[in-house]
């Protein structure tokens, strides 16, 4: 599946808020939203307009799909997929993005943002029940054990994102050890266990018209 590859600060400063996308850099004075609060672009600077109700579905929308590094035609396929599925919609539209394993080694603090995370799985440095896993869009369950299989080089990289992750929970879902860096999946995500706000509502309301 294909990923954005520009810069990702623009995404923030079009969503007009911060999305968290780039690790410690996001903490820092360097972030692109507080540096520069206004849209990217030539006419950034210009008056912003008022959104309508289709606007502000699409901007949830948007602002989902930047934070979990996910395209449209993915996106798209999650929705029906929780469509289908038994339960409120737009709840498990986001436990399907959480279940992420990218996802789930973000959360466990190995990578300090989710492209890292990913980097990190697509480099075969994770298993999942002692079976290597290199794709980002596999979706853990419960009872899953999701740990790092690197050589000692990597080990001590992914060792230093923990360190700088250390400030950001570790959600209850996972239990996780820092020590053996693994994580064990006690249960499903729920909404509460995402900390950004989302709107899911407005998600499924802009794929139902
Ligand atoms: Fe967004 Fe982080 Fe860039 Fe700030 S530093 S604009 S939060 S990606």
């Amino acid at each position: 599946m294909g990923r954005y590859t520009g810069a990702v600060c623009r995404l923030c400063r079009r969503q007009g808020e911060k999305l968290f996308l780039k690790g410690t850099r996001c903490q820092t004075e360097k972030c692109g939203v507080a540096k520069r609060a206004f849209p990217p672009g030539q006419h950034g600077q210009g008056r912003r307009q008022k959104l309508s109700n289709y606007g502000t579905q699409l901007k949830e929308k948007q602002k989902v799909k930047r934070i979990y590094g996910v395209l449209e035609r993915q996106f798209r396929k999650y929705f029906e997929v929780a469509s289908k599925t038994k339960g409120v919609t737009g709840k498990v539209l986001l436990q399907l993005l959480e279940r992420r394993l990218d996802n789930v080694v973000f959360r466990m603090g190995l990578g300090t943002s989710r492209a890292q995370a990913r980097q990190i799985v697509r480099h075969n440095f994770i298993t999942v029940n002692s079976r290597r896993v290199n794709i980002p869009s596999f979706l853990v369950a419960k009872d899953d054990l999701v740990q790092i299989k690197a050589k000692d080089k990597a080990k001590i990289k992914i060792k230093d994102n923990l360190e700088l992750s250390k400030d950001r929970t570790v959600p209850s879902w996972l239990e996780f050890s820092a020590e053996e860096m693994k994580a064990k999946v006690l249960r499903l995500p729920e909404k509460t266990d995402i900390q950004q706000t989302i709107q899911e509502q407005l998600i499924v309301e802009l794929y139902s018209k």
